[in-house]
């Protein structure tokens, strides 16, 4: 202890036995020893601490030594034996105080908090309520407490307090865990509606996505196989083009080349030129002739006229004759019948009349000179015709033959042109049908890419050419399928990516509350069972507990007066009192009002008739007290007790009896005694004097049984 009320200086106390005794004058400071035992281990009430404030506790100073700032107790148990259920061999339990008020708790050397003290010292069966600290004067207490506050000390002492502790706990946890499942029930049946609502919108966009993936996937099959369809069709169609192509190029050259060789249209021309030129000549011939043969004609009228002297006649077998070769000429003319042999034979058949015509004319030049002269210019004329024309008849003949010659190779060419020209014709027709099919594919491949464009937009992920080839019907009925796909999808509507999100969301979230909430219930109902399983044990330990204590406590109550009978049960649990029955029973019972029973005593005295406690002597009020704290004690033994001036109303026989007590405790647990009583002091393996002189301050020595009455005689004598 140091600043800690009177004991200024700092002093230590040592308990190495199993009863202490602590003697000394009135006022010398012994009670602040238990004062300030009581103090460390926790205690608030600065009643039972004698004081008003943490402050009084500190040593206050007088009038040659300043006071203080602080007080400290330390206390220092030996847990070699693992009382404590710590790993340290020592315990050391401090407080401190300050002028402030503040006060501070350590653990072996340690702050701790209060909690952390009181919870250690109720594992030892040391607990709040402090029944093992007996103040002075207050050894009856337990007689006149509640039967509610009774039960409590008893509990206490058979070191049940820690589990009532757990126990409240449990339940206060409890409390805290049923407000949280409500609190999450009602969030989570909130969230319900909304949930429902966002659920069934998804189930929609399940089904649209659900769609759209076989869209996609009806899609990606039409597009890949309508890629390779295509890019097949473009390969057959190019092998086949490319031979035709050529095929068709070279007809064209050999047809170019032809006609050049031919030279067909210019030819003719030539030709006909050449024909009417000569046709022309010959006209002109004709007509010079025919002028001079019409001159002739007249030379020989002219003849004719004058005299003839020697009209020779004819011979008529000539003349027959020439007849007859000239109807031969002109039978076989009109059998021929082309207009060439007509001209060719009226020119002989003139030619032989002329010279028939010659020759008889020979026969009369002689006779008309004149005449002649003229005649024969004429016939010289009409002969150099006749050798012009037969000239140009030559060449006429012969350009006619030429050209028939040239015509049979041109029909024969021409021929061979028309058949290249028809095959060149069919060749392009099947060109053009294969253009056509290129130009159908190019417009396929269109449509595809605008119906299904790429990536990102379209329904199509990789459209690359696979799968079996398309055929119109099959094309069709893609289209059709994929059609009303969309159809189906745009009437499913769209899917919406945040609502979708937000039901990912709030499913997670009703989930994990619907986890918490099993959590919840889980340790809601762990917690029950803790709290059950508390409160079996707690009735079991104390029923039996008391049914140890109330045998002790009619054993030593026996002992003490000699005989008589002492009990401590159960109140009967009994309804509400009325208000009548409160004012009978006076204020001593008036704050009970809890119908949940607690513990009464029953003293019967030999030979008298007192069943009241209130009825009773100090002495046997002491004494009845004694034997109920012993009983305790001895029931279940607290690690110390400190009983200061308990024996203060004990008759000297009471005082024998009541040392001899106290040794038997003493076996059991280790006793801390404030005496002023010799059987007391000689029970006692230890003892501590106090003393305090003029400067105020406590002091304090160890002291022999026989110091110890020399103390006592001294303050007899002061
Ligand atoms: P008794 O035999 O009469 O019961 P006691 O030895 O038990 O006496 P205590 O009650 O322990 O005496 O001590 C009381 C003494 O302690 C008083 O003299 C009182 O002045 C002193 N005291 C109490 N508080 C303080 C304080 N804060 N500062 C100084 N002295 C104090």
């Amino acid at each position: 202890m140091s600043g800690f009320k009177s004991f200024a200086k700092a002093v230590t106390l040592e308990f190495p036995t199993k009863i202490t005794s602590v003697v000394g004058p009135n006022g010398s400071g012994k009670s602040n020893i238990a004062d300030a035992i009581r103090w460390v281990l926790g205690e608030q009430s600065m009643k039972y601490l004698r004081g008003k404030k943490g402050e009084d506790l500190i040593f206050a100073g007088t009038s040659q030594i300043a006071r203080l700032a602080k007080a400290s107790v330390s206390l220092v148990f030996d847990n070699k034996q693992k009382v404590f259920p710590v790993e340290f061999d020592e315990v050391a339990m401090s407080r401190r105080v300050y002028r402030d008020g503040a006060n501070e708790y350590l653990l072996n050397n340690s702050q701790v908090r209060l909690k952390d003290i009181i919870e250690l010292l109720s594992k030892v069966g040391l607990g709040a309520s402090q029944h093992h600290i007996i103040a002075q004067g207050d050894s009856d207490r337990i007689l006149y407490a509640s039967p509610k506050e009774k039960k409590s000390m008893v509990e206490e002492s058979l070191g049940l307090k820690i589990f009532e502790l757990k126990k409240n706990e449990a339940s206060r946890k409890l409390e805290a865990t049923e407000s949280n499942i409500k609190q999450v029930e009602a969030l989570r049946s909130e969230l319900k509606p909304h949930l429902k609502f966002l659920s069934s919108q998804a189930e929609k966009m399940k089904n649209a996505e659900e769609l759209k993936k076989q869209l996609e996937a009806l899609s990606e099959e039409y597009v890949s196989r309508e890629l390779k369809t295509l890019a097949e069709e473009t390969e057959e169609i190019k092998k086949n083009k490319t031979p035709l192509s050529k095929k068709a190029a070279d007809l064209e050259l050999e047809i170019k080349e032809s006609e050049t060789a031919l030279g067909r249209e210019t030819d003719a021309e030539k030709f006909f030129e050449e024909l009417k030129t000569m046709d022309s000549a010959l006209e002109t011939i004709f007509k010079k002739r025919s002028l001079l043969e019409r001159e002739i004609g007249r030379l020989e009228a002219v003849s004719e006229a004058a005299p003839s002297t020697a009209a020779g006649a004819l011979p008529k077998e000539k003349v027959k004759a020439v007849l007859m070769e000239l109807a031969k000429d002109l039978e076989s003319v009109s059998q021929s019948g082309t207009m060439e042999a007509v001209r060719n034979m009226v020119f002989s058949a003139t030619q032989k009349i002329y010279r028939f015509l010659e020759e008889i004319n020979g026969e009369d030049k002689h006779k008309i000179p004149a005449l002649s002269r003229e005649f024969s210019r004429a016939k010289e004329a009409i002969s150099k015709l006749e050798a012009e024309e037969l000239e140009i008849a030559k060449k006429k003949q012969a350009t006619q033959k030429n050209y028939e010659t040239r015509a049979l190779k041109i029909h024969k060419e021409g021929a061979m042109l028309r058949e290249k020209m028809e095959e060149l014709a069919r060749t392009k027709d099947v060109l053009r049908n294969f253009a056509v099919k290129e130009e159908r594919v190019v417009l396929l491949k269109k449509e595809l890419e605008i119906d299904f464009p790429p990536p990102a937009g379209g329904w199509i992920k990789n459209g690359k050419p696979a799968g079996e080839l398309l055929t119109d019907i099959l094309r069709a009925e893609f289209r059709k399928k994929i059609e009303r796909f969309q159809i189906r999808l745009e009437e499913a509507g769209g899917v919406d990516d945040s609502i979708l999100k937000e039901f990912e969301e709030t499913k997670k979230r009703d989930e994990f509350l619907g986890k918490e909430l099993e959590d919840l219930k889980n340790a809601a109902q762990s917690l029950k069972n803790v709290f059950n399983e508390l409160e079996t044990k707690i009735a079991k330990d104390f029923n039996e507990g008391l049914s140890k204590i109330n045998k002790l406590f009619g054993e030593f109550f026996h002992e003490i007066f000699g005989g008589g009978k002492a009990e401590i049960k159960m109140e009967k649990s009994r309804p509400k009192k009325s208000a009548e029955e409160i004012l009978e029973e006076g204020f001593g019972e008036f704050e009970e009002e809890e119908s949940e029973p607690g513990l009464e005593i029953m003293v019967d005295i030999p030979r008298k008739r007192i069943k009241s406690l209130a009825m009773l002597s100090g002495g046997e009020r002491a004494l009845s007290s004694i034997a109920l704290l012993f009983a305790m004690s001895t029931a279940n033994p607290p690690p110390f007790l400190v009983l200061d001036e308990t024996d203060a109303a004990l008759d000297e026989a009471n005082s024998t009896r009541y040392a001899s007590m106290l040794k038997e405790l003493g076996k059991k647990t280790q006793l801390i005694v404030v005496t002023h009583n010799r059987e007391t002091m000689k029970a006692a393996d230890v003892l501590y004097g106090v003393t305090m002189g003029g400067d105020g301050i406590s002091k304090l020595l160890s002291i022999k049984f026989e110091e110890a009455e020399g103390v006592l005689a001294k303050r007899k004598a002061t």
